[in-house]
């Protein structure tokens, strides 16, 4: 696997593969990676001639300083892991070569970041709408992998795809759970035993929610899950929504849509978590 810092090294790299008529699958980062990850890579190295994964841990998407100083990073661990799931191509740059200038674009998603991740994080989506779309510049692909488990995240980007004409094919891969059902994400490294133990009380909700979706009235299984993760003193509830697939809206009732999603966030300690299930589609 080569690893590639410089932005210049690799436009030159990816051209001289697309000239060649290389198909190239992209998975954007942020490190600490773990088997959610490389499920994305193996994806992308069955569809793709080429994988090309970037490791960025962009600071402009960190609504909280201190998240963004104590996120693991781990790049030895990391390039092991992607090289034996099949990446080609690592690229890592420096802060100051992706920033040179602040960027200052403003974006607007509509509904799309009124609501959960986009309200109770300020400023997140778009400081991730501005680092893909840079990435996106720089390494040209054919087809990009996002995880289902960042499903507003996801949203978001194929409405930037969209209203940039950005020639690029987003591809949505399954959430991989640890055993007991917690979906792996790189904050789990942060969390000490007794609240690691208690955050699988968070896909146990999900599952009783995707049981219950359709019998029992939307605002009886908010009350439900507040007091099934109130029950776990090391977790707090930040949001619970029921909300239209495609765009977000927070539902009221059953019937006003068709295809229904239910996302989480949760605190475990000081460790924030977020999940999701598709409850019809
Ligand atoms: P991150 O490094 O957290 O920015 O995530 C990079 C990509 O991996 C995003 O598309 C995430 O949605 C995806 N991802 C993170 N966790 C998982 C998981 N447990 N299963 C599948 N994909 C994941």
């Amino acid at each position: 696997m080569e690893i590639l810092e410089s932005i210049s090294r690799i436009k030159e790299r990816v051209a001289e593969l697309r000239s060649r008529g290389k198909s190239i699958g992209f998975v954007p980062t942020m490190g600490a990676l773990h088997q959610g990850h490389v499920s994305l890579v193996k994806n992308a190295r069955s569809e793709n001639d080429v994988v090309v994964a970037s490791i960025f841990v962009n600071p402009v998407q960190f609504n909280d300083p201190a998240d963004f100083e104590r996120y693991p990073r781990d790049l030895r661990t990391d390039s092991a892991l992607l090289e034996g799931a099949g990446c080609d191509i690592l690229f890592h740059p420096a802060v100051d070569d992706m920033y040179p200038e602040p960027d200052t674009t403003e974006y607007d998603f509509g509904q799309l970041d009124k609501v959960m991740e986009g309200a109770y994080r300020p400023g997140h989506f778009r400081g991730v709408a501005v680092v893909v779309r840079k990435l996106f510049e720089i390494i040209q692909p054919h087809r990009v992998y996002f995880g289902m488990k960042d499903f507003q995240q996801m949203l978001i980007v194929n409405k930037l795809v969209k209203d940039y004409h950005i020639p690029v094919e987003i591809v949505p891969c399954s959430t991989v759970r640890e055993p007991d059902g917690l979906a792996m994400s790189s904050r789990n490294a942060l969390l000490p035993k007794n609240e690691r133990r208690a955050a699988a009380t968070i896909y146990k909700v999900l599952r009783m929610v995707k049981m219950q979706a359709g019998f029992i009235a939307i605002e009886e299984l908010k009350a439900l899950v507040a007091e099934e993760i109130g029950r776990e003193k090391l977790l707090k509830l930040e949001y619970f929504e029921i909300a239209d697939l495609k765009s977000l809206v927070p539902l009221k009732g059953w019937t006003a849509s068709k295809e229904v999603i239910a996302c989480i966030a949760v605190y475990a300690g000081n460790v924030r978590l977020i999940d999701n299930v598709i409850l019809f589609s």
